[in-house]
């Protein structure tokens, strides 16, 4: 028999995937300009054009044999050092390389993070509607999830409602801003009363509270909104980055951890998260991505194509009478379905509209929207979200 835990994953396999792979399949049949695929937060826009030049350079210039070859776990050291500076320029922090870990992607970060911090039945507590494979995470290390629902009015998290979910056995919070699936940024008074909460909490039972900060929509905000950097509001704040889609890299796996020299049981914490790399199986970070990375620490994709998408769509679905949370950052449109999510995905499906229903973030009553696709898509979209909604007498 091979792995319990793994025979349930197959059996409740990704609602997010499946919905990809149907795309396909209708893609297949109706023709791909005719299926309106909003189900994956895949990158539509190419990675800046330094990106491209520096792996250029890199391979034709660097030495191959130190170029490819294994590295210290942790990552490269000038890496590292780059990367660190980048952060203290953007954040005014004091960061060194000793304070940074190169990571295969968030999810490579987070899955570094957990496996450090937790000891079993340790409670781990997300925000819902969240990233569905925090799930995943927390159970690899036999951690217990914990849901707190976000305030239904501006899905931010509330304090109080995170107050009552503290306990003893809580290791972490995760949080998760610019957020996947609602496109809201936690603001400054947010992240203070947070702050506030789990310091009180810390001291009241003797042992910290860590926040895990998964950031890989940080740089994806609209209107000039800031998103606060956790760290200058909590000192126990492990932030896991990732360039997946602040460069549109999702393919080549590299992130960072951050590790605040303030940290509680700073040392322990990142000796064994240097260990943790190796033992999951990454041992490090890609080698060449990691240089390039370094080289375009200043660089960004084009926000204002997905600014584009967000204000088409948020508008044409407002005048279609779909009520959406207007997004501040990432490229996720979370609207509220007027009857069940199954039953408005499954209405949506027949005019070829792919979304994710809420259920699967553990938020029925909504679904996702990822708008990172072409422009044209979204126009194109239209006539077919006008028919949902006249099917479901939104409009007449
Ligand atoms: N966290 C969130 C909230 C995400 O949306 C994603 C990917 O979509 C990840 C983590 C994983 O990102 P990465 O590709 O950097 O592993």
């Amino acid at each position: 028999m091979i792995s319990e835990k793994m025979i349930k994953l197959t059996q409740g396999n990704s609602v997010i995937r499946a919905m990809f792979e149907e795309g396909k399949k209708l893609a297949a049949i109706h023709g791909h300009e005719n299926v309106y695929d909003f189900s994956l937060g895949n990158p539509s826009i190419p990675s800046p054009s330094a990106v491209n030049a520096a792996i250029i350079d890199i391979v034709q210039n660097e030495d191959p044999i130190s170029l490819h070859g294994y590295m210290s776990n942790i990552g490269y050291p000038e890496v590292r050092e780059e990367v660190a500076l980048s952060l203290n320029k953007k954040f005014d922090t004091k960061f060194d390389k000793n304070n940074i870990i190169m990571s295969v992607g968030a999810a490579g970060g987070l899955n570094v993070v957990l496996k450090t911090l937790i000891n079993p039945g340790d409670e781990v507590i997300v925000i819902s509607p969240f990233f569905v494979e925090y799930g995943n995470y927390v159970n690899n290390y036999d951690g217990k999830l914990v849901i707190v629902p976000a305030c239904r009015m501006d899905f931010r998290p509330n304090p109080e409602t995170l107050l009552a979910a503290v306990t003893k056995k809580t290791k972490a919070v995760i949080l998760n801003s610019p957020n996947n699936p609602t496109g809201v940024v936690y603001p400054e008074e947010t992240i203070k009363a947070l702050a506030e909460v789990l310091e009180k909490k810390s001291k009241e039972y003797g042992s910290p509270i860590y926040i895990i900060s998964d950031e890989p929509y940080r740089e994806l905000v609209y209107d000039g909104i800031n998103v606060p950097f956790i760290p200058n509001f909590y000192k126990n704040t492990i932030v896991c980055y990732s360039w997946s889609k602040s460069l549109s890299l999702p393919g080549q796996r590299i992130g960072y951890i951050a590790l605040p020299g303030d940290l509680d049981d700073f040392d322990l914490i990142f000796d064994a998260a240097s260990i943790a790399t190796r033992i999951l199986g990454y041992v490090n970070a890609p080698a060449l991505i990691q240089r390039v990375v370094s080289r375009c620490l200043d660089e960004q994709t084009d926000i204002d194509a997905y600014d584009a998408n967000r204000k088409l769509l948020y508008n044409g679905l407002k005048d279609l009478g779909i009520e959406a949370v207007y997004p501040q950052g990432a490229f996720y449109l979370w609207l509220k379905t007027p009857g069940s999510d199954k039953e408005f995905i499954t209405s949506a499906k027949k005019y070829n509209l792919l979304m994710v229903p809420g259920s699967a973030f553990t938020s029925p009553g909504y679904a996702r929207i990822a708008y990172c696709v072409s422009y044209e898509t979204i126009e194109r979209s239209l006539p077919a979200f006008k028919k949902l909604a006249e099917e479901l007498k939104l409009i007449s």
